[in-house]
């Protein structure tokens, strides 16, 4: 891992988590799936969450060993101008999910409103059999919703972080190793 500290924008960035760590977090979480999907006669989702997830999903990927589907979905979540909080605009879904198992593949989850929003719309509007969230990363500081998070590889404390398809507005995505913000 490189040492020194990087610039993206504005900001400036340290190490925080080795590439190494990073894939040790995806084998947990890989195990945990193929345990409990072996043997399943369906052929569950696996759902990216573009872009962030596109490192973790294709790690993860390669580590399945029960059949299943890649489908992609790109959101855009905005705070609504009501109290009722986080909008999600679906932007496309790659292939329907109507009556399949969906697993999420999140690359972090912070206070949860766009997992929990997306949970939601997938089993109320899309259609889906079922739902389970698997995230690379979970703030447990900051997350504060009822909804149980499946697959969790790794929890870290609240600090902005990049590196590993997480950005600072769009830079950083391709960053091997996971780095966090120098204040
Ligand atoms: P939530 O809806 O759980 O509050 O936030 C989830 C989304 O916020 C993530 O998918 C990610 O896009 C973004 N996010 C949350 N924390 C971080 C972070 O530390 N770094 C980066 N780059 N994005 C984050």
């Amino acid at each position: 891992m490189k040492e020194e500290k990087i610039h993206l924008h504005d900001k400036t960035f340290k190490p925080y988590i080795r590439h190494e760590r990073i894939l040790d977090a995806i084998d947990g979480v890989a195990r945990e799936l193929n345990s409990d999907f072996h043997g399943c006669t369906d052929i569950p989702v696996v759902l990216c969450v573009l872009n962030g997830s596109i490192p973790f999903t294709g790690e993860l990927l390669q580590r399945i060993d029960f059949p299943c589907q890649l489908v992609s979905i790109k959101l855009s979540s905005y705070q609504g101008t009501q109290s009722t909080g986080t909008v999600l605009n679906v932007m496309g879904l790659t292939s329907s999910v109507r009556g399949r198992r969906v697993i999420i593949c999140e690359d972090i989850v912070d206070t949860g409103n766009t997992i929990v929003a997306l949970k939601e719309m997938l089993l109320d509007k899309e259609g889906a059999a079922e739902v389970r969230i698997c995230t690379l990363l979970l703030k447990p500081e900051v997350y504060n919703k009822p909804v149980k998070l499946d697959y969790v590889g790794m929890e870290i404390p609240n600090a902005f972080i990049v590196g590993f398809g997480l950005d600072y507005n769009e830079l950083g995505r391709n960053i091997r190793d996971i780095y966090v913000i120098d204040e």
